[in-house]
């Protein structure tokens, strides 16, 4: 019988014997694994729409669609159906040897339908940090082929995110990532994220825009016009905490780009397939990008696929100079990837899913935020179509936060689990990514659980003397 006939049995073993064979075989990404085997792991078994069950039986609200990507929710038909129908008929062919498979094809075109009008091309991977990898060495190659090869350096933001193969986690600016292993590799360089409250408490948030805008060119000009080949920035940086940026922000960075030549990347990983309301962040803020990186919600999470968009200013330099951009993947177009990203991209449009973030739970979503300032820990809250951040403050009339070695953060985090609801903590910003097709009576649900666990989290506070 289908395990889903059995909701609350969990496959074969107890939540005990899961967590102690876990322990002695699984080493957990961005995980300190000798505190987490004190702890325990939480077994997470099925998902229905927006919902989890974990080995115990408990009902779970994920208000971070898996990590950013289940946006469509989970269990859908369309998708499983198409992944099983590819499976059967051909599970696997590469695109290396002057071959490719329709699924890859049609995605490429389905692609260059819903990106804007400057893409024409795709280039497959099979995750996020594939792509920003793909990224270093497309960009290098093009500046190549034009006869500028000193342009070489690529500028990101501290506190940016773009994945943890070595390119990925160097064009990311987490300072955690780079003590750890060499990083960043030769000509990557990092410029301050436009975050006013770290970087221009007190300024115009206008202001604040152009000002952290303006570190491009400070760097720009510093590193030498000449030796710069790209700036890549997530439009909404996702793991860095939710940190919308000021609407002046984005333009000035475009014509910065425009001014000195160089190109711009959008890490759309999170951004999109309609997370800000729009089919991409760029779209959001009104850029142009040269290139543009995805993953996560072009197949909702439900098997790896990732890929760069290469607008036509870089594929007609790729694809005319000729010769081999000897780069590559093994699962580059894997057919039951495309298969299930046409599903889901087909699913979104026949739902107008980007269109109802964009017109009603977006917005919905932002008023839901701005009644949860009113709470003594909530400093501030923002979202941007349907993401979210509440920063948590010590003082919020002060601004002031609380110490950082108290991890108010996952004192919350945890009552959130315990109240069945996932939320993330990024330092004290909780964030929420939850699933698109989340409907206004969800959203409510959610609210209530997400100011039910922050007056828990006041309590303890209390308790502890800390608030
Ligand atoms: C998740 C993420 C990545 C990395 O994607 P992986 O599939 O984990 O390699 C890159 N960029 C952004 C903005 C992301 O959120």
């Amino acid at each position: 019988m289908n395990a889903r006939n059995h909701p609350l049995e969990s496959p074969g073993r107890t939540t005990a014997e899961w967590q102690a064979a876990d322990a002695a075989h699984f080493l957990h990404p961005f995980t300190d694994h000798r505190a987490l085997a004190g702890r325990g792991t939480r077994v997470i078994e099925r998902g229905e729409g927006i919902h989890l069950w974990d080995t115990e039986g408990k009902k779970i609200l994920d208000a971070m669609s898996g990590l950013w990507c289940v946006n469509v929710g989970y269990g859908r038909r369309e998708l499983i159906d198409a992944a099983t129908r590819q499976l059967e008929r051909l599970p696997f062919y590469n695109s290396f040897f002057q071959t490719t498979t329709p699924p890859a094809i049609e995605l490429a075109e389905l692609l260059a339908e819903v990106t804007p009008p400057q893409f024409e091309h795709v280039f497959f991977s099979s995750s996020g940090s594939e792509s920003n990898d793909t990224i270093v060495r497309m960009v290098r190659r093009y500046w190549d082929l034009l006869g500028q090869p000193q342009r070489q350096v690529i500028i990101g933001r501290e506190n940016g995110y773009h994945g943890s193969t070595m390119a990925g986690a160097s064009l990311g600016g987490m300072k955690g990532m780079h003590a750890q292993g060499g990083l960043p590799i030769p000509g990557i360089e990092h410029i301050g994220q436009p975050y006013q409250f770290e970087h221009g408490r007190g300024m115009d948030r206008a202001e604040f825009g152009r000002v952290a805008a303006g570190w491009l060119e400070q760097k720009i000009l510093a590193i030498g016009p000449d030796k710069v080949a790209a700036f890549i920035g997530e439009p909404v940086q996702g793991a860095g905490g939710v940190i919308v940026p000021p609407e002046t922000y984005w333009p000035e960075i475009q014509r910065i780009c425009d001014q000195y030549g160089i190109l711009l990347v959008s890490d759309e990983v999170i951004c999109g397939f309609g997370r800000t309301g729009h089919w991409f962040g760029c779209e959001r803020f009104r850029t142009r990008p040269d290139l543009m990186t995805f993953a996560k919600g072009v197949t909702s999470g439900y098997v790896p696929l990732g890929g760069v968009m290469v607008g036509e200013r870089v594929a007609r330099v790729l694809i005319e100079q000729g010769g081999e951009f000897a780069h590559g993947y093994t699962y580059s177009g894997h057919p039951v990837a495309c298969a299930v990203a046409l599903a889901n991209i087909r699913l979104m449009q026949r739902e107008g899913l980007v269109e109802r973030v964009r017109e009603d739970t977006g917005p919905y979503l932002a008023r839901q935020f701005e009644a949860l300032e009113d709470h003594p820990l909530v400093g501030d809250a923002e979202t941007c179509g349907l993401m979210g951040a509440l920063h948590l403050l010590r003082d919020k009339a002060a601004g002031t936060p609380f110490d950082p070695a108290l991890e108010v953060g996952m004192v919350c985090r945890a009552h959130c689990f315990g109240n069945g609801l996932i939320m993330r903590a990024v330092g004290d910003r909780m964030i929420i990514a939850p699933p698109l097709v989340m409907t206004r009576a969800q959203i409510d649900e959610m609210g209530a659980l997400i100011r039910r666990c922050l007056d828990l989290t006041l309590a303890e506070l209390r308790e502890r003397g800390w608030f």
